[in-house]
Protein backbone atom coordinates (compact mmCIF):
# COMPACT_ATOMS: atom_id res chain seq x y z
CA UNK A 1 0.00 0.00 0.00
CA UNK A 2 1.16 3.38 -0.90
CA UNK A 3 0.07 6.48 0.14
CA UNK A 4 0.88 10.51 0.72
CA UNK A 5 0.93 12.70 3.15
CA UNK A 6 0.35 16.33 2.74
CA UNK A 7 2.63 18.22 5.52
CA UNK A 8 3.19 22.34 5.61
CA UNK A 9 6.59 23.96 6.55
CA UNK A 10 6.33 26.80 8.81
CA UNK A 11 10.21 28.25 8.64
CA UNK A 12 12.80 27.82 6.32
CA UNK A 13 14.42 25.17 8.10
CA UNK A 14 12.75 22.98 10.56
CA UNK A 15 12.63 19.41 11.45
CA UNK A 16 8.59 17.81 12.01
CA UNK A 17 7.78 14.45 13.93
CA UNK A 18 6.17 12.77 11.32
CA UNK A 19 6.04 9.24 13.88
CA UNK A 20 2.53 9.16 14.73
CA UNK A 21 1.54 9.93 10.82
CA UNK A 22 3.61 6.67 10.28
CA UNK A 23 2.06 4.59 12.85
CA UNK A 24 -1.36 5.60 11.24
CA UNK A 25 -0.49 4.48 8.13
CA UNK A 26 0.70 1.17 9.55
CA UNK A 27 -2.14 0.81 11.09
CA UNK A 28 -4.52 1.16 8.46
CA UNK A 29 -2.73 -1.19 6.15
CA UNK A 30 -3.09 -3.90 8.56
CA UNK A 31 0.43 -5.03 7.85
CA UNK A 32 1.77 -7.07 11.09
CA UNK A 33 5.71 -7.53 9.72
CA UNK A 34 7.21 -6.22 6.96
CA UNK A 35 8.48 -2.77 6.22
CA UNK A 36 7.37 0.48 5.83
CA UNK A 37 9.78 2.82 3.58
CA UNK A 38 9.16 6.68 4.16
CA UNK A 39 10.43 8.74 0.63
CA UNK A 40 10.86 12.59 0.59
CA UNK A 41 9.78 13.46 -2.94
CA UNK A 42 12.00 16.70 -2.29
CA UNK A 43 15.67 18.00 -3.87
CA UNK A 44 15.67 19.98 -0.30
CA UNK A 45 13.68 18.20 2.37
CA UNK A 46 14.69 15.06 3.30
CA UNK A 47 14.12 12.17 6.27
CA UNK A 48 15.52 11.18 9.56
CA UNK A 49 15.43 9.12 12.14
CA UNK A 50 16.87 10.36 15.61
CA UNK A 51 15.57 11.44 19.13
CA UNK A 52 12.30 12.52 19.99
CA UNK A 53 12.59 12.90 23.77
CA UNK A 54 14.60 16.47 23.53
CA UNK A 55 14.04 18.36 21.11
CA UNK A 56 17.13 20.03 21.77
CA UNK A 57 18.67 17.71 19.61
CA UNK A 58 17.26 18.28 16.56
CA UNK A 59 17.94 21.88 17.13
CA UNK A 60 21.15 20.63 17.39
CA UNK A 61 21.25 18.82 14.11
CA UNK A 62 19.83 21.78 11.83
CA UNK A 63 22.64 24.22 13.44
CA UNK A 64 25.52 22.00 12.66
CA UNK A 65 24.23 21.67 9.34
CA UNK A 66 23.87 25.43 8.95
CA UNK A 67 27.72 25.40 10.00
CA UNK A 68 28.69 22.89 7.76
CA UNK A 69 26.95 24.01 4.76
CA UNK A 70 25.99 27.75 5.47
CA UNK A 71 23.11 29.07 3.92
CA UNK A 72 25.29 32.08 2.41
CA UNK A 73 28.12 29.87 1.45
CA UNK A 74 30.02 30.62 -2.16
CA UNK A 75 27.65 28.28 -4.28
CA UNK A 76 26.82 28.17 -8.29
CA UNK A 77 23.48 27.25 -7.95
CA UNK A 78 21.74 30.51 -9.03
CA UNK A 79 18.29 29.52 -7.64
CA UNK A 80 19.85 30.06 -4.01
CA UNK A 81 18.91 27.82 -2.13
CA UNK A 82 22.09 25.16 -2.79
CA UNK A 83 22.67 24.52 1.27
CA UNK A 84 19.27 23.25 1.04
CA UNK A 85 19.93 20.79 -1.87
CA UNK A 86 23.18 19.84 0.01
CA UNK A 87 21.63 19.25 3.08
CA UNK A 88 18.92 17.33 1.41
CA UNK A 89 21.49 15.10 -0.13
CA UNK A 90 23.19 14.29 2.90
CA UNK A 91 20.37 13.27 5.31
CA UNK A 92 19.01 11.51 2.28
CA UNK A 93 15.35 11.33 0.95
CA UNK A 94 14.40 7.51 2.71
CA UNK A 95 14.19 5.63 5.53
CA UNK A 96 12.93 2.34 6.01
CA UNK A 97 11.68 0.84 9.47
CA UNK A 98 11.03 -2.33 10.32
CA UNK A 99 7.23 -3.64 11.44
CA UNK A 100 7.06 -6.06 14.17
CA UNK A 101 3.45 -7.13 15.38
CA UNK A 102 1.48 -4.76 13.71
CA UNK A 103 3.98 -1.81 15.22
CA UNK A 104 6.62 0.38 13.83
CA UNK A 105 9.67 -1.32 15.53
CA UNK A 106 11.91 1.60 16.62
CA UNK A 107 14.30 2.27 19.12
CA UNK A 108 13.18 3.99 22.16
CA UNK A 109 14.23 7.52 21.99
CA UNK A 110 13.77 7.51 18.10
CA UNK A 111 11.06 9.10 16.43
CA UNK A 112 10.58 10.13 12.17
CA UNK A 113 11.80 13.33 11.22
CA UNK A 114 10.72 15.25 8.14
CA UNK A 115 13.58 17.52 7.39
CA UNK A 116 12.41 20.82 6.21
CA UNK A 117 15.30 23.21 4.46
CA UNK A 118 13.76 25.22 2.05
CA UNK A 119 10.77 26.15 3.71
CA UNK A 120 8.07 27.42 4.12
CA UNK A 121 5.93 24.89 1.28
CA UNK A 122 3.37 22.61 1.28
CA UNK A 123 5.49 19.32 1.30
CA UNK A 124 4.56 15.71 0.58
CA UNK A 125 6.00 12.29 1.71
CA UNK A 126 5.28 8.83 0.31
CA UNK A 127 4.95 5.69 2.54
CA UNK A 128 4.68 2.58 1.15
CA UNK A 129 3.54 -0.44 3.72
CA UNK A 130 4.32 -3.79 2.67
CA UNK A 131 4.67 -7.56 3.99
ZN1 LIG B 1 17.47 24.98 -6.13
Amino acid sequence: MISAININTSSCEEFIDITSLIRQKVKASAVKEGLATVFVPHTTAAVTINENADPSVVEDIISALDKIIPPNGNYSHAEGNSHAHIKSSLIGSSRQIIIQNGQLKLGTWQGIYFCEFDGPRNRQVWVEIRE
